[in-house]
């Protein structure tokens, strides 16, 4: 068993569980970078290797609930301990309510809530035997004040919030928190195709005026999942430029 705490950061292969990884392993964690596509990931743990850190890539679909559970479940088992978890991975299928299929619906709820679920269940244990543990799930500020055209993603992301502030109350004696991260609008991919009319409003409605990038999500990250934030544990803390500040 290595002396290094060992972290899962999930949707690694690009923006913001990118930079998660990254700013993990800079932390001195070994990173097991994961998300769907290898090609990517390898390329990640090479450039956090060659910067000295230590990181690995495992392709996983996080929606199919077998394959997320061997996952955690052979990373503790490799590396003879688990000590951080990151949910990171997450998709959008927005469409406003009249419009919006089942199919939309259950993809959402399943990527990005249930699969949170089967992965901290499957954490709990080693973490538990390790006599630690950081749980951090990215949510998001619409999970937090709704967004119209995003019943889906806000439900699922507002779920992560009860969800984890109910596994912080059960495994808290074990000395494991559970926090999320509530990203406002951050550079990425996911928001990269919005029109312009609504990045200019975005922008209107924060108080720094400006998006956020990965990094600032990744800073954030890096604090709760730290030995030292032992004190801090059911909290959902936006990240998002004074966006929502509730
Ligand atoms: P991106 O779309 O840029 O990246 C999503 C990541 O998730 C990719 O690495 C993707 O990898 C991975 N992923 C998606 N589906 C699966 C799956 N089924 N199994 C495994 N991995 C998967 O998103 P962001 O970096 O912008 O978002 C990261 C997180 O932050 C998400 O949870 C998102 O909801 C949240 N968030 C983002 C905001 C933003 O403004 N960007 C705002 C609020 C919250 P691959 O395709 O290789 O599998």
């Amino acid at each position: 068993m290595t002396d290094q705490r060992v972290a899962i950061v999930t949707g690694a292969s690009r923006g913001i569980g990118r930079a998660i990884a990254k700013r993990l392993a800079a932390d001195g964690r070994h990173v097991v970078c994961v998300s769907r596509s290898q090609g990517p990931l390898d390329e990640l743990a090479a450039e956090i290797q060659a910067d000295g850190g230590a990181a690995s890539a495992v392709a996983c679909d996080i929606s199919d609930f077998t394959a997320v559970a061997a996952m955690v479940e052979g990373v503790a088992k490799d590396h003879g301990r688990l000590d951080i978890l990151v949910n990171n991975a997450g998709i959008t299928k927005d469409n406003l309510i009249l419009r919006m299929s089942d199919e939309e619906w259950d993809d959402v709820i399943n990527t990005n809530l249930k699969s949170v679920f089967v992965a901290c269940r499957s954490a709990a244990r080693p973490m538990m035997r390790g006599k630690f543990g950081r749980i951090c799930n990215i949510a998001s500020t619409s999970g937090l004040v709704g967004n119209a055209g995003q019943a889906n993603y806000a439900a699922a992301k507002s779920g992560l919030t009860g969800f984890t502030k109910s596994i912080a109350r059960e495994l808290g004696k074990k000395n494991i928190t559970a926090n999320c991260v509530a990203p406002g609008f951050i550079e990425t991919d996911m928001t990269k195709d919005l029109p312009v009319a609504v990045t200019d409003h975005v922008k209107s409605v924060i108080s720094t005026r400006e998006l956020g990038q990965p990094e600032d999500i990744a800073a954030a990250v890096s604090y709760v999942t730290s030995d030292e934030a032992k004190f801090i544990t059911g909290q959902t803390i936006a990240v998002d430029g004074g966006m929502t500040m509730c």
